[in-house]
């Protein structure tokens, strides 16, 4: 298959022939985790009583992840294979699974169980229920996470939320069921960095919450370094918020103000003829302005950074590979 240029929904909106459900499952070098997925999220499927799909998203891996899914296919004929060129991202992987789901639902769930597959049923439930397009998985009890990650994490949906101003739920990942029309909403969307638990909430869907347990990554290991966490971070402030750049505003304004009282002072010395010998002072000045000054560029930096590659319109993933395209031949 040749390259998309952006996501796009294969199937019209009415088709009878879509599934009722899709799950979509972004996968990085899961090959330890696949097998005990699967055994835990066919049942579920298969007891719901609901016509799906799941669309397994191969992001990239170095393993044997996509062999063991066209393994699992053999015996699984719901299960579909897309598998992306090259190692694109959490976000672009979902991305990808998504705009080529056919389902009228579509849930997003990680591939190392600690999003339980029972939680699925009780979503589709509760969107039925409540006429919701949108049914967020809450974590209400992140036990299993370190310390550490369950601190960043709430200093994440708290500062995201206030410097937004988004109604984002809190401790909301990427578990989560759709409507067809907000999926269709977010992808119509040009965002190249993507942060989807936040695109989601900005479109305003009716929306409701189904908490769950977090559990403890089933085998492998995270896939989600420091790094990539703090880019998601950024991708995440810089793409609903401008604050940053009102407060590198009122930061220089703060040290403007900061340097014209210095200069009084300095100048002051001078004419009543008390020469500071003032080395200390000196670097002091020097090394807490220039901080401020590069600390501004900086924040500038990474807004231009976002314009130049949306400006850019690469695509954010390639896909090489769909088992769906297959049977069609
Ligand atoms: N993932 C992906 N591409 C990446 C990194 C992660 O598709 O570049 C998938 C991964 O296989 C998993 C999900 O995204 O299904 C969440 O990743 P992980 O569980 O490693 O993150 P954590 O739970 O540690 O934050
Ligand atoms: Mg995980």
């Amino acid at each position: 298959m040749e390259a998309e240029l952006a996501p796009h929904m294969t199937v019209p909106h009415d088709d009878p022939s879509a599934p009722e459900l899709s799950v979509v499952v972004p996968m990085y070098n899961e090959e330890d985790v696949l097998p005990l997925f699967a055994d835990r999220l066919r049942p579920v499927l298969d007891g719901m009583g609901v016509t799906y799909e799941v669309v397994a998203v191969d992001d990239g891996s170095m393993d044997n992840t996509a062999l063991l899914v066209q393994k699992l296919r053999r015996e699984w004929p719901q299960l579909r294979l897309i598998c992306l060129r090259a190692n694109s991202g959490h976000q672009a992987a979902i991305s990808a699974g998504l705009g080529l789901a056919t389902g009228h639902w579509m849930v997003t769930i990680d591939a190392d169980l600690q999003d339980p597959p029972e939680v699925i049923a009780e979503m589709l439930d509760t969107a039925r229920a409540e006429g919701a397009d949108v049914v967020y998985g809450v974590r209400t009890d992140r036990s299993t996470d370190t310390v550490f990650k369950r601190q960043t994490a709430g200093l994440f949906y708290r500062l995201i939320r206030r410097l937004s101003g988004l109604d984002a739920p809190l401790d909301a990942g990427d578990f989560r069921l759709m409507s067809r029309a907000t999926v269709e909403a977010a992808l119509s969307l040009p965002e190249h960095n993507r942060v989807l638990r936040l695109t989601i909430p900005s479109l305003g869907f009716p929306s409701a919450e189904v908490g769950y347990r977090r559990e403890a990554r089933a085998a492998g290991e995270s896939k989600y370094p420091l790094a990539k966490m703090l880019r998601l971070t950024a991708d995440s402030i810089t793409g609903f918020s401008v604050a940053p750049l009102r407060f590198a505003t009122w930061f220089s304004l703060l040290g403007f103000l900061f340097a014209t009282v210095l200069l009084a002072y300095v100048l002051g010395s001078w004419m009543t003829g008390h020469t500071v010998s003032g080395w200390t002072s000196m670097m002091a000045v020097i090394v807490g302005f220039s901080a401020v000054q590069l600390l501004c560029l900086g924040i500038l930096g990474e807004y231009v950074g976002r314009v130049f590659s949306g400006q850019q319109a690469r695509p954010t993933f390639y896909v090489a590979y769909d088992s769906a395209a297959d049977r069609a031949r």
